[in-house]
């Protein structure tokens, strides 16, 4: 079974739908509330357990009824929390997210998620160091994803990097790590000024650059390879860069190669979008092998 540690947010999304969006100082009656597990850590924690991996997540939740709800989510999902930290006196992670005339504001509280630190990597160091693969995202302190990366670099540990939400970060991250799946507006971050060819060229078989329904580029041999998304109609593409990311780390983990492992993904991710929430379409293992056929 393939082994892989998430280290990186867990959080609930609080979601308002309302018939418009109120002015300062004004009260409205909304519509109705969803009340959603989120983060993308745990998001690709859950994608990955689903597809048949053994998953551990490492990460902070507040002394909250919503740190309860998040534990519950990832265990009821088949990912390990013994790692999860419940933290007194603190806040979990949330988003405040109003959905009104067609779009959505969202606010961040970060909580328990910016209390994550290079201790915790420590305590957890045993699961880290046992799995297949590392996946990290941009939602937990920069200080501490600086760590793990020289940490995982100094043991040989495979670390897939989805450096997303866009942050500035050092250069260096970009050379230790395995796998870096941006999307356009977060290549373009990591290398300001470079087209997205010439950045998937400077780290051929190491990019792969997430291009929405237009699929998945990276460089091979020197070329710009396309691998393109199936074809579906998509209902909700939130959480569709989380399940591409957990479903290529699965497929790699497993010994596929670069191109099966991107065309697993896509479809992994075309079946999420197929479905409302981030993770309420994250596949199974078997509904990826049913699409691919
Ligand atoms: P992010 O949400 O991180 O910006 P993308 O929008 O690039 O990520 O989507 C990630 C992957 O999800 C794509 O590479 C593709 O495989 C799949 N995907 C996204 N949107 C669609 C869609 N409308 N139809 C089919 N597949 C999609």
């Amino acid at each position: 079974m393939v082994k892989i540690a998430v280290i990186g947010s867990c959080s609930i999304d609080l979601t308002v739908e309302a018939g418009k969006r109120p002015a300062a100082g004004e009260t409205i009656i909304g519509s109705r509330l969803i009340v959603s597990p989120g983060g993308k850590g745990a998001n690709q924690a859950v994608a990955a357990a689903r597809l048949g991996a053994q998953v551990h997540m490492i990460g902070c939740v507040g002394d909250d009824a919503y740190g309860t709800m998040i534990i519950n989510n990832l265990k009821t999902n088949n990912v390990d929390t013994g790692y999860v930290s419940v933290l007194p006196g603190q806040n979990s992670g949330t988003a405040h997210i109003t959905l009104a005339e067609g779009d959505n504001s969202i606010i961040v509280i970060k909580g328990a998620n910016d209390l994550v630190m290079p201790k915790h990597i420590d305590t957890a160091w045993n699961v880290i160091a046992a799995a297949d693969l590392v996946m990290l995202q941009h939602e937990i302190p920069l200080p501490t994803i600086d760590y793990i990366i020289g940490k995982c670099a100094a043991a040989g540990i495979s670390v897939l990097l989805n450096p997303a939400p866009v942050q500035p970060v050092p250069s260096e991250w970009l050379d230790k790590v395995t796998y870096v799946t941006p999307n356009e507006h977060e290549a373009e971050a990591l290398y300001p000024g470079k087209t997205s060819e010439e950045i998937l060229l400077m780290q051929e078989e190491r990019f792969f650059m997430t291009l929405g329904k237009a699929g998945v580029a990276y460089a091979k041999n020197g070329k710009v390879h396309t691998v393109p998304a199936f074809v579906v109609n998509a209902q909700d593409t939130t959480g569709a860069g989380d399940t591409f990311n957990s479903a290529f780390a699965v497929a790699r983990c497993e010994g596929r190669s670069l191109d099966d492992s991107i065309r697993f993904a896509n479809a992994a991710a075309a079946l999420s979008v197929q479905k409302l929430g981030a993770q309420g379409g994250m596949p199974y293992l078997k509904d990826v092998e049913r699409m691919l056929g």
